[in-house]
Parts: C-alpha cells; structure tokens; sequence
C-alpha cells in the first residue's frame, strides 16, 4: 500500500526521503499542483459542483506547515493525533454521494483537520455544516481554520448531536463497525448518510432513510477507525499504523 510514498518517523514528521521539494526534481508550485488535482478529479467523473467547492478551500491551511508541499498530492496527510487529512479524492468522491443540496442542514462526524468540513460549507452555502472530533486538540485547530457556517464540537460523533438533529445529510469519515443507531434517527426522512463500515475490510456505504433504510455500497476503502459508544474500543485505534488510511 506505500509502495512509491515516504514515511513518518513517530513524531509525524516527513523522513528525508519526503521532504525533497517535488516530483522527479522538477520545481512545481502549489498552485500548478491544485490545478493539476482538480483536473484529474474531473476526469474521474466528479460533479462540477464538488469541484468547484474543492477549488474554493486551500488544503495547504488545514495540513502541518511540514507537510506543505504535499498538500495537493492525491493522498491522506497526517494531521496529529494518529490521524488524518483525507486523500482529496476520497473527499470528492463522498461529497458527490453526499449530494448535499444549498441550505441543508449537514452533520459531519471525524473532523480532522477541518477541510472535509469546509469543503461542506461551500456546499450549503447558506446552511450549517456541525462536526464533531473526538480529540480536542485537533478540533480546537479545525475551529480556528473553517468558514463561519461550520461548528465545531469535541465529543464522540457515534452518538450524534441530537441538539442540531434532523439532519439532511450525515457524513462520517471515520470507519464503524454498523450504522450507529444514533446517527440514523438523527437523519431526516429522505436524508442521506455515506459511511464507511469495517475494520480490516472496509465498504464505503451510501444510507438513503426513506420509506426504508436502502444500504449502498460504493467499494472498498481505508479510514481510520471510529472510536467511540457506537465504534470500535480504543486498543483497537493504532495511530502509526494509520498513515495511509484516509
Ligand atoms: N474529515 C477530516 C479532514 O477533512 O481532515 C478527516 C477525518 S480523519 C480521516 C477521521 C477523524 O475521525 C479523526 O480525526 C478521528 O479522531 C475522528 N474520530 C474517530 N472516532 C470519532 C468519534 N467517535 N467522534 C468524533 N470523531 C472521531
């Protein structure tokens, strides 16, 4: 799986094999790099839509200043705490079936750095984008970084936020074992959740709460793991062991 990638000493910083400035030693600014991405997310088939709100946040202010130069390479970036910044694509992808529509009302549980979150907010535009974090350092950081339509609270996101609930959409970046109770009763009728379930193996579902619960998977995927009432114990959350997990 890191086949072609650097590595990470314990402390999350880049190895000497990684902090060489770009690709194939050639000189490529950030900027020509975003293009470059936003491009190629394109040609993947992401909506305009999601492209669009994806060129209006700068992923180099919600990584580490040491892992600035590699803000627009299509991969997880660890963001402190054992945890990560999602691969670009993984975020177009679960914001395309997310379909989140202007105004709704969003939940986003695994905050991050943040830039899931405010990736959302360009979504919503006049809605609310609520996220919870489990690590209070790394919510605290998110808080000083998203636009003023995201919220940010520390708490376990398996549980919900039943103050803010219904929610049109719920969005989890962290992988659970099932569909936490919560989470789906917090959901509108004709409300969507994507979410990744478990551990080793990993699905990412689309949950549409209709007349019915209609589960969708949409292919295999590696998150880091949701800890939490409704998630996986905490022994089972290894933080080196998460570097590449999105
Ligand atoms: N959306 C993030 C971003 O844009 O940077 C990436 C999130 S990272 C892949 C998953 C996050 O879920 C981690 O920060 C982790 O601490 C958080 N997490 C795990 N279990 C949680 C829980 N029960 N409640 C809230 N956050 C949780």
């Amino acid at each position: 799986m890191s086949k072609g990638r650097g590595d990470v000493n314990d402390t999350g910083q880049p190895t000497t094999e990684r902090t060489g400035r770009s690709l194939g030693g050639k000189q490529r600014s950030l900027e020509a790099e975003r293009v470059s991405l936003l491009q190629s997310l394109q040609r993947r088939g992401i909506s305009e839509r999601v492209i669009r709100a994806m060129s209006k946040v700068k992923r180099e202010d919600y990584i580490p200043h040491n892992w600035r130069d590699y803000a627009y390479h299509d991969e997880p970036l660890p963001i402190g705490n054992g945890q990560t910044i999602s691969a670009p694509h993984m975020v177009a992808i679960m914001c395309d079936l997310l379909s989140v529509e202007p105004s709704s009302n969003v939940l986003e549980v695994g905050t991050g750095s943040g830039y899931h979150a405010a990736v959302l907010a360009q979504l919503v535009g006049e809605g609310t984008v609520y996220t919870i974090e489990r690590f209070g350092q790394l919510a605290q950081e998110a808080r000083e970084r998203v636009p003023s339509n995201v919220v940010v609270n520390t708490g376990d996101g398996s549980l919900g936020f039943a103050e803010k609930a219904p929610f049109d959409r719920i969005l989890v970046t962290c992988s659970a074992p099932d569909v936490p109770p919560p989470l789906l009763a917090q959901l509108t009728a004709g409300g969507r959740m994507v979410i990744p379930l478990g551990r080793e193996i990993q699905e990412l579902y689309l949950v549409c709460k209709n007349n019915e619960i209609t589960k969708e998977a949409h292919g295999g995927v590696a998150f880091v793991l949701l800890v939490g009432e409704y998630g996986f114990g905490e022994a089972r959350d290894s933080g080196r062991s998460n570097r590449f997990r999105f």
